[in-house]
């Protein structure tokens, strides 16, 4: 027994506030959708959410969704039924297991909070393609199912440096949403709603920043785990004073633990990296994994992704466009090498574990010889583990598990040499 409560994962108190904040965001969208009021506005995870809070829309986040289904593990029998209508097992199993869970009429939510029968029916579909073109794919079968129109913005990909032009060309394309927003809202565009909602936002990415710092310290106070679950504010309800509270909460408590030398992994021995997508319905095994192991993960790209320090209130276009061109998932791979440098760096890292997932070849960066460039830069270890964000299909529990270990045995025992 007292070795079972060893590998117990720590809780965090501010979590109980977060499901609360949770209910209610999806209570929000349940009752916009019956009622017709509030509009209902469907954005990709780095849209343009800040716009379409400062026009009056409440607003929902299908692959917050998507995330939820596979956590559940519901996606291993939604996918299939996406499947049969064209969809294949090779693309994004978000975009699959939400399609399928629709056709068969099939929620999370409905489990999770008494009185939710399905989705929230959008009134707006809204993309970005900074992530991948599955997304624009993803709202277009929706939008067509419910006759309602779908816009976006086409983003460049693999980004060197930044420059005027891709803002010029981003910020351009915000702008243009405009009209069928106002046609759809019933509200009139007004730039400084635009300017509180991108301070809002900003003021939630600094504070998820130092959240997530928190776990550069030695030892961390969180998780790469834990980041995956309390990210959701960040996720959907950037823009909103509710998700800066929540942050204003957490924060405190994740600081005290540092103040108490509370460490998330008991005895944290080796610290890693986790680049790509979690593996939802994984993330507890893989917790316990790692807690056993006295290994910490203790930062991520994916996580990292809610980090948007270029927003502006004074230049809400432009800054809007720059952070959603700077993101790790636009760059190219030099720019993200130096990216992954600074991370090694800041958060003391061991060793990286590069996840290979089979259906997101856009948020994947093991494929293109990264793992290797590293290694004969920085010295930097790593292992890939072959896996998917949702289909449990291609995730083998018994070959990670063996990999993962052999992986921890090795980096202890080249840290015990430099001992
Ligand atoms: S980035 Fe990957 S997981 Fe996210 S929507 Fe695109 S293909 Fe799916």
């Amino acid at each position: 027994m007292a070795e079972a409560k060893k590998t117990e994962i720590k809780k965090i108190a501010a979590a109980k506030t977060m499901r609360k904040l949770m209910a209610d965001h999806f209570y929000e969208l349940d009752r916009a959708a019956k009622d017709g009021h509030p509009k209902v506005a469907w954005c990709t995870s780095v849209g343009p959410a800040e716009l379409l809070r400062a026009m009056g829309f409440v607003v929902y986040f299908p692959e917050n969704h998507g995330a939820m289904l596979g956590a559940t593990r519901m996606a291993n029998e939604t996918i299939p039924a996406a499947n049969a209508i064209g969809y294949s097992p090779e693309i994004c199993s978000y975009l699959t297991s939400d399609v399928g869970a629709f056709l068969q009429g099939r929620t999370p939510l409905t489990d999770a909070y008494e009185g939710i029968e399905s989705i929230p029916k959008p009134d707006v579909l809204v993309y970005n393609t900074n992530q991948c073109r599955d997304v624009q794919d993803w709202m277009a079968w929706f939008g067509n199912h419910w006759s309602k129109p779908v816009i976006g913005i086409e983003c460049y990909r693999n980004v060197g440096d930044v420059t005027e032009v891709h803002v010029d060309g981003i910020a351009g394309q915000i702008e243009a949403l405009v009209p069928t927003l106002e046609k759809v809202s019933g509200e009139k565009f007004d730039i400084d709603r635009l300017r509180d909602a991108v301070r809002l936002s900003r003021q939630c990415s600094d504070l998820w920043k130092k959240v997530l710092e928190t776990a550069a310290t030695k030892p961390a106070p969180l998780t790469f785990f834990d980041s995956t679950i309390h990210m959701a504010p960040a996720v959907v309800m950037r823009g909103t004073q509710l998700a800066i509270d929540y942050y204003n909460e957490l924060l405190p408590e994740l600081k005290q633990r540092i103040t108490d030398g509370v460490a998330a992994v008991e005895g944290e021995q080796l610290r890693l990296f986790w680049e790509g997508m979690p593996i939802w319905g994984r993330l507890r095994d893989l917790a316990t994994l790692f807690l056993e192991l006295k290994a910490c993960v203790v930062a991520s790209t994916y996580a990292n992704s809610w980090i948007f320090t270029t927003l502006d209130p004074g230049d809400p276009f432009r800054s809007m466009a720059r952070a959603y061109t700077e993101l790790f998932i636009v760059r190219s791979d030099p720019a993200k090498e130096t990216y992954l440098q600074e991370m090694i760096e800041k958060f003391s890292v061991d060793g990286i574990i590069f996840h290979d997932s089979k259906t997101c070849p856009n948020n994947t960066n093991c494929r293109h010889g990264m793992p290797q460039r590293l290694q004969e830069r920085l010295g930097a270890a790593s292992i890939t583990i072959a896996g998917d964000l949702n289909d449990l299909r291609c995730y083998s529990d018994e070959q990670a598990k063996t990999q993962i270990e052999a992986f921890v045995e090795q980096l202890t025992g080249r840290a015990k040499q430099h001992a």
